[in-house]
């Protein structure tokens, strides 16, 4: 995907959980530790923007502590791929498009959904694993909002795609700063913080909706 013989024609970066998928991965995680409804509002109230993602992201990493490894194929299980989803890859795949998904969820998960999905290019965070459980900890440097905006303007660098056939699409705070690197930045399923900063809210939680609006 990386070795492409030609610039691509338009680059499209989602955001995973809530956006991509329907689920919150680290919710479904937290489950496995007897800890999802905590984790759900600790998430909540990232995504609204209320707490610093990071410091967030690493406590509510932090209650993940002793999940087993294998509890990842029980995760993935559970994932509902959005509305819309095949249908709009296809038809970034038919401009000579590449569909790209930056996270601040987990590597874990996306290596199986992602490519499954169609999507070309994805980043997210990593779970540190140690005996065969989740120690609790992130591994590496953590994809916050500023991360986000970087992966977009990097993926459309190195791949050649004109800054202004560049859309990002996604329903947390931590979007934000990706929204607005893109030339079109779509609140979809979005709280009510991303909605009042984005070019455009995408109504439905339907991805067919922005086939009509890709260059
Ligand atoms: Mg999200």
């Amino acid at each position: 995907m990386t070795h492409r013989s030609s610039p691509a024609r338009l680059l499209v970066v989602l955001d995973a959980d809530s956006t991509l998928i329907r689920n919150e991965v680290i919710e479904l995680l937290a489950d496995e530790a007897g800890r999802g409804a905590e984790v759900a509002a600790a998430t909540e109230a990232a995504m609204r923007g209320e707490v610093d993602f990071a410091t967030s992201l690493r406590s509510r990493v932090a209650a993940l502590r002793g999940v087993p490894a294998s509890a990842f194929a029980r995760v993935i299980a559970r994932i509902e791929p959005t509305a819309g989803v095949t249908e709009l890859v296809e038809a970034v795949h038919e401009r000579d498009g590449v569909v790209a998904v930056v996270s601040g969820g987990f590597h874990e998960i996306l290596d199986d959904i992602a490519p499954r999905l169609g999507v070309d290019l994805w980043r997210a965070n990593r779970l540190a694993v140690r005996d065969g459980a989740l120690t609790g900890e992130v591994d590496g440097d953590i994809v916050d909002a500023e991360a986000k905006a970087q992966a977009l303007r990097g993926w459309a660098e190195e791949l050649g795609v004109d800054p202004r056939r560049t859309i990002a699409i996604g329903d947390g705070a931590n979007d934000l700063r990706m929204l607005a690197a893109a030339a079109l930045g779509l609140a979809f399923n979005a709280k009510p913080a991303v909605r009042a900063h984005a070019d455009l809210v995408i109504a439905r939680t339907d991805l067919r909706d922005v086939v009509p609006l890709l260059p």
